[in-house]
């Protein structure tokens, strides 16, 4: 049997069931990521999961119950902790670091009988929009190895699209679930902020990240992440998230007048709009709605998350967390040593960046103008859902770019265009396969109102995602 076909809950039922033991679920993804390790998606596949895959058979031997996740293994990103085992950041400052505890998310999973499987490759502290910032290699696109497969949680939508693994967790501050799920043709969210606790997860802006499922359909996307969504006391920003909304046989979906112009000029214009025409086909109404700033998002964006970063990663300093510079000789030079050859490039751009916005003299101008134009998209966004149900938009300007292609940072942040709307103000965004460019897939936007996942589920499902794993 293929066991990468299987559905999640398929997995789950059949292991139940006994039809399939955790053990052969577990070995048959544990071969596939030694066959395709040439991808750089999995780091490590952990050293336990044959002894926790025997535990779960042998409970169900023995007739008790099992969780909704039963044998299913689960990767994730190298910024969630998992107690006693390492988390880096894909950072060369933190590679002694194991974790003292699990996240609440990993808790969740594992009290529902999933496999914490592995740990997968990301951009350094989930700064990029590439996995080329890792200090274990770059991750290749599942489709074209000569392509990257997005960031920063590219390691995760990889090993779903390669069949590593059915589910992988990625974290999302910017678009880092859905640009790499867009670029590797499979299925991610990245829910309401609040809905799935950041407790146990290294986040680089507070104010915007959310851990959330890659998977190759639209449902396991859903199941798995009815799971670990949830008010958590660990984490204040949590909320109750009933992932609902009025789910309705037709909907009203929104096309952003600003982005128009925009988007007729991209590689992808010609599949958005026959993809237009596919939903109005199948008796959905096409509305326009404003949201004028939202050019300004990615600006925003990066003045108000490399602000967050700065504060954030201060605690990184040499002694906690960190590894100390052999050459430090007294305690400036712990922090500034350590700092210095502990971070890479782009981490350390973004701190530069962020204290900059903040030093006085330039925080009214950049950090204070950065949130005002968050509470306007705030607004402007709520105001455009009073008219649709959801609003699509291409997730990324391109399809999967060649590795080393975006060398220049600006660039690199460009990619982020259609995704940090969502991030700023706090919606939810779910990028599914829709076509393809000579063989290279194309991912869907569809963003709704605040704790509208339901419904965004929902209209998905009815316009059906393509996955494009191997
Ligand atoms: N590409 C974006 C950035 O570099 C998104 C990162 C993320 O979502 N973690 O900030």
């Amino acid at each position: 049997m293929d066991i990468s076909k299987l559905s999640v809950k398929e997995i789950a039922e059949k292991v139940s069931r006994q039809e399939l033991s955790a053990r052969e679920v577990v070995s048959f993804f544990a071969k596939r990521c030694a066959e395709k390790c040439k991808f750089n998606a999995i780091i490590e596949v952990f050293d336990d999961i044959f002894e926790k895959a025997d535990e779960i058979d042998a409970r169900i031997k023995s007739g008790k119950p099992v969780g909704k996740l039963a044998g299913v293994p689960v990767a994730i990103k190298d910024n969630i902790l998992y107690a006693g085992k390492k988390m880096t950041c894909a950072s060369a400052f933190m590679k002694d670091f194991i974790s003292p505890y699990s996240a609440t998310l990993v808790k969740k999973l594992i009290s529902e009988d999933a496999i914490i499987f592995a740990r997968t490759n990301m951009d350094e502290f989930a700064m990029g929009g590439s996995t080329e910032n890792s200090v274990y290699g770059v991750t290749k696109n599942a489709l074209d190895p000569s392509r990257v497969a997005g960031g920063s949680s590219g390691g995760s939508a990889a090993a779903v699209a390669l069949g590593l693994c059915p589910v992988a967790i990625g974290t999302d501050t910017g678009g880092s679930i859905r640009q790499p799920s867009s670029f590797n043709g499979v299925v991610g969210i990245k829910p309401t902020f609040g809905t799935v606790s950041r407790y146990g997860i290294v986040a680089f802006a507070s104010s915007t990240d959310q851990a959330a499922p890659i998977t190759k359909t639209i449902e396991d996307n859903e199941y798995v992440l009815s799971i670990i969504a949830g008010k958590d006391p660990c984490d204040m920003t949590s909320i109750d998230n009933p992932l609902s909304g009025k789910t309705k046989s037709k909907y009203a979906v929104g096309i952003i007048k600003e982005l128009k112009e925009k988007i007729a000029s991209l590689p992808c214009a010609k599949q958005f709009e026959e993809q237009i025409e596919k939903i109005k086909s199948q008796g959905h109404t096409i509305k326009e709605v404003s949201v004028p700033h939202i050019l300004n998002s990615l600006a925003c964006y990066y003045i108000l998350t490399p602000a967050e970063a700065s504060s954030n990663l201060a605690r990184f300093d040499g002694v906690k967390y960190t590894t100390c510079s052999k050459s430090a000789l007294v305690l400036d030079d712990v922090y500034v040593k350590s700092r210095s050859e502990g971070f890479g490039r782009e981490v350390k751009r973004r701190i530069m960046l962020g204290n900059f916005v903040l030093s006085s003299g330039y925080f009214d101008a950049y950090y204070k103008k950065g949130m005002a134009v968050k509470s306007l998209l705030e607004r402007e966004f709520a105001r455009a859902f009073e008219d649709c149900d959801v609003i699509i938009t291409p997730t990324t300007p391109s399809v999967a770019f060649k590795i080393g292609e975006r060398s220049d940072p600006i660039s690199m942040y460009a990619e982020d265009l259609f995704t940090t709307p969502a991030s700023l103000t706090g919606l939810p965004a779910l990028s599914i396969p829709y076509a393809e460019i000579n063989g290279l897939p194309l991912g869907l936007q569809i963003m709704g109102a605040k704790k509208s996942e339901g419904v965004i589920f929902d209209f998905a499902k009815k316009i059906g995602g393509q996955t494009y794993g191997i």
